[in-house]
């Protein structure tokens, strides 16, 4: 007989309670990861988070052929996968860690109950989050917190998340492979090609996939104490040349780090110093996820406006010119195109940029809707999350959770606070990189004698802004008025709607 454990996130061998949960009996352990040919062809993955994934595969097999098993990478739909491999592989039991997005919840819940039809015991463990989003919500008598706040001072009653499970660094000789386990390349982690990248499109690898490199970028940070102690994620700089904060997002996403692996090394960091605190801390950052994936866990239509219950109902105009030339980073704002920029090329770009780049599409300056840049973001995303991305583009957008809709950010003077002489904007608009330190951020600004001699003429080689942001702000803001208005009239403010204060993030 056999176990199976079927990874998804969780790609990781370290504090996985799922695939701890598959060795406790002495059956040959299987370690699967489904590859839906269907999903591969039609969802929202650009190619660097496919390489990201297709790395990480090969590490974890990698990882696991280690202590004595390997990874099946199975081809097909999950239901049409298990379905064959409950009969051929004489499956006792399955195990894989829980999934709080609506799609796996659904996907999850034919999987368990095709596994009741064949008699196979179904074991599901938390590990992608600090607690059980379930008893978050349990022990705030069934309400979900809709603030920071809130979240907080339900996990302080609840006490430190569980201590990280150790690695599993061997497996009892019944749980590895046997002579006759089914092998070959046909379960081979994907390729590239198979994945429908064409590696000629691929930039240079910033941050290669796996538990491996996740755990070395963890020591790598956890080493430096001083900086972990005093972080400030305000205080952090999104137009920085090297990342000024951790990018374990991309790792965190996948499972290959552990949150409580994460959470209890900063704890050791702390341990005796004086240390910054959430909602501004390292620690702090963690809770921001664990909150926004306990509400995400129970809010229907959580990436949504429409029928989603925390989401103010604003008129967005959807304009396909606008958000074309954001998408491709052609607004003629430099600093929101050499983010948009970045993200394109890397799959990765500082909170403060998020924030930059999705004010502007929406209340700030574009007024399109917050839900069209979320599925950009997805796609070209590196740690793209389902939870995490609605969530912050509900409160990016005055949506929900933050309500100070006239704090709108400049296109121009942000970036200038932490990088005056534009040097990120040249870095990934290298046709501005000639421009005079004050042209820089304005460069439409700049006399044509100045554009010519920068080699860049604006209208021609860079575009002009496609809004005037001062008239844009103007108007947007009007508008968000009268949308919080007729809100307001239509409903009562509830424990949902009420105006929150501002929490620095
Ligand atoms: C519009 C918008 C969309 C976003 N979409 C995503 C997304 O799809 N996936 C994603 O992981 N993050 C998302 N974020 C949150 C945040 O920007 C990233 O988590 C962070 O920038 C990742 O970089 P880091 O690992 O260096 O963060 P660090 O500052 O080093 O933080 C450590 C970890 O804490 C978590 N974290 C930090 N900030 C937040 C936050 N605001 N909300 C939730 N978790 C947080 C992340 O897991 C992060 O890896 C989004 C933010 C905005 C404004």
């Amino acid at each position: 007989m056999t176990t199976i454990h079927w990874f998804r996130k969780g790609l990781r061998l370290h504090d996985n309670p799922a695939l701890q949960a598959a060795v406790v009996e002495n059956y040959e352990l299987r370690p699967v990861f489904v590859l839906d040919p269907w999903f591969v062809a039609n969802s929202r993955v650009g190619i660097n988070r496919w390489r990201f994934l297709a790395q990480t595969l090969t590490d974890l097999n990698t990882r696991l052929q280690a202590v004595g098993t390997r990874l099946y990478v199975i081809r097909g739909k999950p239901e049409d996968v298990f379905a064959r491999l409950f009969k051929e592989w004489d499956v006792h039991k399955v195990t894989w860690e829980v999934d709080t997005e609506p799609y796996a919840r659904s996907r999850d819940e034919a999987i368990e109950k095709l596994a009741k039809e064949h008699g196979v015991k179904v074991c599901c463990k938390v590990g992608h989050t600090l607690y059980n989003t379930e008893k978050i919500i349990e022990a705030n008598l069934g309400k979900t917190p809709l603030t920071y706040q809130g979240l907080q001072g339900i996990v302080e009653r609840l006490g430190p998340p569980p201590k990280p499970l150790l690695a599993l660094t061997s497996l009892p000789p019944s749980c590895t492979s046997q002579s006759n386990s089914p092998s070959g390349p046909a379960y081979d982690p994907p390729t590239l090609a198979e994945l429908g990248v064409k590696e000629s499109d691929l930039e240079p690898c910033l941050y290669p996939g796996g538990e491996t490199e996740a755990l070395a970028r963890l020591d790598k940070y956890m080493e430096r104490k001083s900086w972990v102690c005093k972080f400030e994620k305000p205080k952090t700089s999104p137009n920085s040349l090297v990342p000024s904060t951790t990018v374990l997002s991309p790792y965190l996403k996948f499972g290959c780090l552990s949150p409580r692996t994460m959470y209890h090394r900063l704890a050791e960091v702390y341990r005796g110093s004086n240390h910054t605190k959430p909602p501004v801390s390292l620690m702090g950052q963690l809770l921001w996820r664990e909150f926004f994936y306990t509400v995400g866990s129970v809010t229907p239509n959580f990436d949504r406006m429409e029928g989603n219950p925390v989401c103010r109902q604003i008129p967005w105009v959807r304009d396909e010119k606008l958000m074309k030339a954001w998408e491709f980073g052609k607004t003629g704002y430099p600093f929101i195109d050499a983010l948009m920029t970045q993200l394109r090329k890397e799959g990765w770009i500082h909170h403060l940029g998020r924030h930059a780049v999705a004010c502007f599409l929406t209340r700030g300056d574009l007024w399109q809707p917050w839900e069209d840049g979320m599925k950009v973001f997805e796609e070209l995303l590196l740690d793209a999350d389902w939870s995490l991305n609605a969530g912050n583009w509900m409160w990016l957008s005055a949506s929900a959770f933050f309500h100070q809709y006239f704090r709108v950010y400049s296109p121009i003077s942000f970036g200038k606070q932490t990088d005056k002489h534009g040097d990120y904007i040249r870095k990934y608009l290298p046709q501005l990189k000639k421009y005079p330190d004050n042209y820089i951020y304005e460069p439409w600004k700049a006399p044509l004698s100045v554009q010519k001699a920068a080699g860049c003429i604006i209208g021609q080689d860079y575009p002009r802004p496609i809004v005037d942001h001062d008239i844009a702000r103007k108007t947007n803001l009007d508008r968000m008025s009268k949308a919080y208005a007729a809100e307001k009239n239509k409903n009562p403010p509830t424990s949902n709607g009420s105006p929150a204060k501002k929490k620095k993030k």
